[in-house]
């Protein structure tokens, strides 16, 4: 350990501390413990709580004695046995397939009528299909081969897959990276999808045993800290992160959701940290929010049911895919709130934070949504990099970089600064 190492451990709030508690946060979302934060085992609730201690632990304050805000939703769930064999082999999940988020479960032993993906883009022709396999429908599974299309056909192929679906068991040969989600509902039928190399020309049987669960009411909770200015200012800050994540596919494989959004909840508690040390002249809030993967639901059941008067926001800082920054930062709303944006630029050129920084107009696409839509001035910053991996079991903590971690943390807390200069 070198004297320079102790002296800057000595510092208010040390960057190389800070880092490594950063990390272990980090890593500890992502680990098997917490199921992939998602509806199986509690993973997301696992979560909750953690992040409340979390909070405790800094000294962010709770609202009326309580981090938790409650609401419910249905989901689909896989919480058990997750079996597909082609041929009597077994494939592997997450890598040769994954089941449709909504898919129905169960045990079925089925024999595969391939068609092509472009069959389905005719009416008679899919009709005639079905006719000529009537009578073993039941026991069928067709196997859609969608890999050599256009993206717009793909696209249209993959609608008339799900119609499909409403009749009878569907697999999709795809050579696409695989992205899973959440679903919130069942169909009657299973489906998946399974990567061309996995499935021989010569299949002759598919079996799939699915342990499903829907669950009509689950109980999440977005996880709520705030830390108070230190000249009563009437005016908030908000930072929001998702916290909750995809979860498990079956008992063996789950998600780990490190860049999407183990890291951006890591952001959360690192600027919480530099907050209770340093407080602002805004009151701060830490907003972690459940739900996200499954329709953006905890931030608009905030937005509905807010825990401070939305007027009184003077920004959101939504943080969501914070592992990366190779490439810099994209903030979605840039083109709505361009004074903010600029001040950003600005400070950005002023100390060389991040190697570039680009501007989105509107988008649904993480929780800043909600407040934008309520006129609550709100960014949603993501990291641009090397890590591709999104929706899928390779979002590993191991391939965080957490390259631009610091140097958008202190972007944000200058922003904080002159926010509403
Ligand atoms: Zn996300």
């Amino acid at each position: 350990m070198t004297k320079l190492f102790f002296l800057i451990c000595l510092a208010p709030f040390c960057l190389i501390c800070q880092n490594d508690a950063t990390k272990n946060f980090t890593k500890k979302l992502c680990s098997p413990e917490f199921h992939g934060r998602g509806y199986v085992n509690n993973g997301d609730i696992i979560a909750a709580d953690f992040i409340a201690e979390t909070f405790e632990g800094i000294g962010v304050s709770n609202i009326n004695g309580s981090y938790f805000q409650e609401f419910y939703f249905p989901v689909n769930t896989f919480p058990g046995k997750m079996l597909v064999k082609i041929n009597n082999k077994e494939l592997r999940p997450g890598i040769d397939y994954i089941v449709g988020a909504s898919s129905t479960g169960g045990e079925y032993h089925l024999k595969p009528v391939f068609i092509d993906g472009s069959d389905l883009l005719s009416k008679n022709k899919i009709q005639t299909i079905f006719n000529n396999n009537q009578e073993t429908i039941g026991n069928s599974v067709f196997v859609v081969n969608n890999t050599k299309y256009s993206a717009d056909s793909t696209k249209k192929i993959k609608r008339l897959i799900k119609d499909l679906n409403q009749l009878v068991a569907v697999a999709e040969i795809t050579n696409e990276k695989f992205i899973w989600s959440v679903g919130r509902k069942t169909t009657r039928f299973p489906i998946l999808k399974v990567k061309e190399s996995a499935i021989p020309k010569n299949t002759q049987t598919i079996d799939l045993k699915i342990d499903q669960k829907f669950i009509p009411n689950h109980m999440a909770k977005n996880v709520i800290g705030y830390i108070p200015s230190k000249r009563k200012n009437s005016k908030s800050i908000v930072f929001s992160a998702h916290y909750d994540h995809l979860g498990r596919m079956g008992s063996e494989t789950y998600f780990p959701g490190a860049n999407d959004n183990a890291s951006g909840t890591a952001m959360l508690v690192h600027l919480a940290k530099y907050f209770i040390k340093n407080p602002s002249k805004y009151n701060i809030y830490f907003m972690a929010f459940a739900g996200e993967e499954a329709g953006l639901i905890g931030s608009h059941f905030m937005a509905e049911n807010p825990v401070l008067e939305l007027e009184k926001i003077a920004f959101v800082l939504n943080l969501d895919i914070m592992g990366s920054g190779e490439e810099g930062i994209t903030v979605v709303n840039g083109r709505v709130h361009k004074k903010a944006y600029n001040k950003l630029l600005r400070l950005n050129k002023k100390q060389q934070y991040l190697s570039s920084i680009k501007a989105r107009g509107e988008a649904a696409n993480s929780d800043h949504y909600w407040f934008s839509q309520k006129g609550v001035p709100a960014f949603f910053i993501y990291t641009r990099g090397n890590n591709k991996h999104y929706h899928d079991i390779f979002d590993t903590y191991e391939e965080l970089t957490f390259d631009s971690f610091e140097p958008i943390s202190n972007l944000l807390i200058k922003f904080t600064k002159t926010c509403l200069k």
